[in-house]
């Protein structure tokens, strides 16, 4: 009985944590924005929910946050149809293997981890044969870390230009993750980089409206270089845990 009470009130902890926290982080945005000339409604926060319930997901849409991100496919799956709400915008930010394209291909608004004509054509051929077309951003791994996924900064041009030609696929902008550190000036650099690459491309004649970039220690930066899309998990929700 007093675990149950002190498990309830934990979770009740929880859930008003979240709400406490999109206000501060919406503080934190306008700052920024007034201090950098940007309007905060040019920039579009994805709450990132994996590994989190889907209750708490939900107290994020609450907070009047619309788009979720979540990195495996399952769990996109699971919680889309356990939150069930047409108003939520469903983002795919992992790394998606070709066998998985069919079950999130048509079925969220944007993938964020494109990194291959291969990846860009298996989405395309899928969406034909639902009739649909898919939006999709081409990742770059700006950091040059092995670890990461994404396309090397210098071939993108060329991706992009490829995947124009693909069809059923819209391209909407880039995606990058920085430089994995407790000092978000080390991501500077990669964010800088995403938004050459982004000018670069345009300059070829193909508009690009998003920069997908920033996470929970390092949005800010990623928003004074001009990120338009951050994904934010731990900012929300608290530490994450894994053996759950
Ligand atoms: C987990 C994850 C995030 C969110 O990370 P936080 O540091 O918790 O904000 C953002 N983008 C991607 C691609 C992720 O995998």
């Amino acid at each position: 009985m007093v675990l149950c009470t002190k498990w309830l009130i934990l979770s009740i902890d929880l859930r008003l944590m979240v709400s406490e926290n999109v206000k501060n982080i919406r503080h934190r945005i306008q700052s920024i924005c007034e201090r950098v000339k940007r309007n905060v409604d040019d920039i579009k926060i994805v709450a990132v929910t994996k590994t989190f319930s889907s209750q708490l997901a939900s107290d994020a849409v609450r907070a009047s946050i619309l788009d979720l991100g979540e990195n495996y496919v399952q769990e996109l799956l699971k919680k889309k149809e356990e939150i069930h709400d047409d108003k939520v915008r469903w983002h795919f930010i992992g790394h998606l293997q070709t066998n998985k394209v069919k079950l999130i291909a048509g079925r969220v608004d944007l993938i964020h981890s494109v990194d291959s004509l291969r990846l860009a054509v298996e989405i395309s051929n899928f969406c034909s044969k639902i009739g649909k077309t898919q939006n999709i951003l081409i990742e770059l791994n700006t950091s040059g870390e092995t670890s990461k996924f994404g396309t090397d900064p210098d071939k993108a041009l060329n991706l992009a230009k490829e995947v124009i030609m693909v069809p059923n696929i819209s391209l909407t902008g880039l995606m990058t993750i920085g430089k994995f550190s407790d000092n978000p000036e080390e991501s500077r650099k990669d964010f800088t980089m995403l938004r050459e690459v982004k000018e670069l491309i345009e300059k070829d004649g193909i508009a690009l409206k998003h920069l997908s970039m920033g996470m929970s220690n390092d949005f800010e930066v990623a928003i004074e270089e001009g990120a338009t899309i951050i994904r934010l998990g731990t900012a929300i929700f608290g530490a994450r845990q894994y053996n759950n």
